[in-house]
């Protein structure tokens, strides 16, 4: 079977944004609106003669009650179970946010190999100061990102590789 990659985060951190960048499509639904994608949404996605399946995820919003919330929050976990690497999304210009600490919690605890993309670093050079609090995460390495502009993705599609 063909390795699954999913994009987690928050929603609004960019992960839509980052999975039709990667895809080369605009496939899923990117909006201003945080937590616009519902539905899980899946492509193949090749990488240096590999492919794999490439999931996009709606945001996890621990802390809501809202019905969609919880039903975007579940879509993830069943995402992350079904995963065999997960690209943990991040905004830096957003900085590190309680919920991203609950995300992270909950991905240690899936024990999946994980890439954190600290995302919306736009200009190129030296990331912004916020990059570096999300090594507080805990999860290792981080990779600057701008899903916009399509820095980065390189980067991280090689880190992915690795653990596939
Ligand atoms: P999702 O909810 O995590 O899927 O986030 P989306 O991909 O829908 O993006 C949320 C918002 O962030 C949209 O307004 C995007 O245009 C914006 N965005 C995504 N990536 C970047 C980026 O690299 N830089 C900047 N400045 N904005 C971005
Ligand atoms: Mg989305």
């Amino acid at each position: 079977a063909k390795p699954i990659v999913a994009v987690v985060g928050r929603p609004n951190v960019g992960k839509s944004t980052l999975f039709n960048k990667l895809i080369g499509q605009r496939l899923s639904i990117v909006e201003d609106t945080p937590g616009v994608t519902r539905d899980r949404i899946f492509a193949d996605c090749e990488w240096l003669g590999h492919t794999f399946l490439l999931v996009d995820t709606g945001g996890i919003e621990p802390k809501s009650d809202d019905v969609i919330l919880a039903q975007m929050r579940r879509q993830a976990e069943l995402a992350i179970q079904s995963a065999d690497v997960i690209i943990l999304v991040v905004d830096v210009r957003e900085g590190m946010t309680a919920t991203d600490k609950d995300v992270a919690s909950m991905l240690r605890k899936s024990g999946k190999p994980i890439v954190v993309a600290v995302n919306k670093c736009d200009s190129i050079g030296e990331p912004p100061a916020e990059f570096y609090e999300f090594y507080n995460l805990g999860l290792g390495d981080l990779y600057p990102l701008s899903a916009a502009h399509g820095h980065g993705t390189g980067d991280i599609l090689d880190a992915v590789l690795e653990h596939l």
